[in-house]
């Protein structure tokens, strides 16, 4: 087991251990969200056939050759066809059909003139403009062909994958699995939160805020409870975890006498890979991997609500997207300018959680105040995480910094993007 190594390290080794997992089907309207597992070839041609961009009249291109607005040109109209109609006109010299958007061009015909270029008497058309072969027809396959390779598989499935899919036919696609995530809340001191909190209890919120970051990614959380601080009740609790996929526990990865839980994960099969992180907050996270069959692999994250937030972050978050197949793993990051001084005496990169506000062109951060670990306000607060470099003491007042941005609404310019 290696120990005390960077976080760039521990990130290379978590998400080398965290492949992509296997494909299941879901129905195409579920299908937001997820990555697809398989490439999708059309059987169809998209449109199926040459039909009107216009609500007008279908013609011969050839009968209005010489028709101008001085010397229009009058058709015979010889019967409607209506989108979804299919009809068994054929045009011939001198004949025009009524035709509405969407609908079927018919046989003979090779030109739409729209409406708002005719004028219609009866069974009888005039038109004073002198149509271009195939103008307004959208030609049957344009859009797609048969065999056209239509999504790669890989595509992370949004609407416009999910409106392909369902003028192709489809109704359900191959999906990379979404990773189940077993959380587990270790101490004696923790309770629920309708539970007592008198002498000193507390309740076990990063069981919830954890869930809430696994649904944030679309992994599927699944909740194991709070485990007493003693060995036998650690393993009862993460026992019922060892068929998910990833095993997020917090606290007791630390030194204190109670800290159970590196040593029951070893027991129960898991082989640890790192313990120790050259990181502020977050410094005792462990991961490690059960190595029988598609074991899980395991994140011990320290048990400070906002170290847990922080790892689960820079390590957990990643690695699941990268198990649900997704090719972007990371949050958008931006350069801003700080508002205050900031230093530090550790060899260790920290992560200041920072307000962000715009200034003119520049992105001004702001320390959200008491960077404790145990204060959730600097969390609730934060629109971005800071990094201040391992090998850096002093950030001073307006240099520039790299800030991962939590809050993607930040990136959301307050006024359209037009005028
Ligand atoms: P430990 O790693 O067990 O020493 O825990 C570190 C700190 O995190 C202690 O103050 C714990 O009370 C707190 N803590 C541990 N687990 C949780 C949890 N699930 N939710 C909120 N705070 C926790
Ligand atoms: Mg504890």
């Amino acid at each position: 087991m290696r120990q005390g190594i960077t976080p760039a390290e521990a990130l290379r080794i978590v998400l080398e251990h965290a492949p992509p997992l296997g494909a299941e089907t879901t129905s195409v309207s579920d299908a937001r969200g997820r990555v697809l597992a398989e490439g999708v070839r059309s059987a169809r041609r998209l449109p199926p056939s040459d039909n009107s961009a216009m609500d007008g009249f279908a013609v011969r291109s050839a009968d209005l050759a010489s028709a101008s607005a001085e010397r229009p040109v009058t058709l015979e109209v010889i019967g409607e066809i209506p989108a979804g109609g299919s009809s068994e006109l054929t045009l011939r010299a001198g004949e025009a059909a009524r035709i509405l958007t969407g609908a079927p061009v018919p046989p003979g015909s090779d030109a739409v003139v729209m409406q708002e270029d005719t004028a219609r008497d009866g069974d009888r058309v005039t038109i004073g403009i002198s149509p271009q072969p195939r103008a307004h027809i959208r030609d049957a396959g344009e859009d797609v062909e048969i065999g056209d390779q239509v999504l790669e598989a890989g595509a992370l499935v949004g609407p416009a994958e999910i409106g392909m899919l369902a003028s192709l036919g489809r109704s359900v696609v191959s999906v990379h699995r979404r990773p189940r995530v077993a959380i587990l809340s270790g101490g004696d001191e923790l309770v629920e939160p309708d539970g007592d909190t008198s002498g000193g209890r507390i309740v076990a919120s990063n069981s919830y805020s954890i869930a809430a970051q696994c649904l944030e990614v679309g992994a599927e959380p699944v909740y194991l409870g709070i485990a007493r601080d003693t060995p036998e009740d650690i393993e009862r609790h993460l026992r019922a975890g060892l068929r998910a996929d990833v095993i997020v526990s917090s606290a007791g990865v630390s030194v204190g006498d109670r800290d159970y839980v590196r040593g029951v994960l070893e027991k129960l099969g898991c082989s640890l890979l790192f313990w120790g992180v050259k990181m502020k907050p977050g410094y005792p996270l462990t991961f490690g991997r059960f190595e029988a069959g598609d074991g899980p692999i395991a994140f011990g994250l320290p048990g400070n609500p906002v170290s847990a937030m922080v790892t689960f972050e820079q390590f957990v978050r990643p690695a699941l997207r990268k198990m649900a197949g997704r090719r972007s793993l990371f949050r958008p990051t931006v350069r801003a300018r700080l508002a205050d001084r900031l230093h530090k005496q550790s060899d260790r990169l920290h992560f200041v959680r920072v307000d962000l506000e715009r200034e003119g062109d520049e992105i001004v951060a702001r320390s959200t105040g008491n960077q404790s670990s145990g204060v959730s306000r600097s969390m609730l607060l934060a629109r971005g995480l800071l990094i201040f470099p391992a090998e850096i003491h002093e950030l001073r007042k307006g240099d520039t910094a790299t800030v991962q941005i939590l809050d993607e609404d930040f990136l959301a310019p307050p006024t359209p993007a037009f005028s």
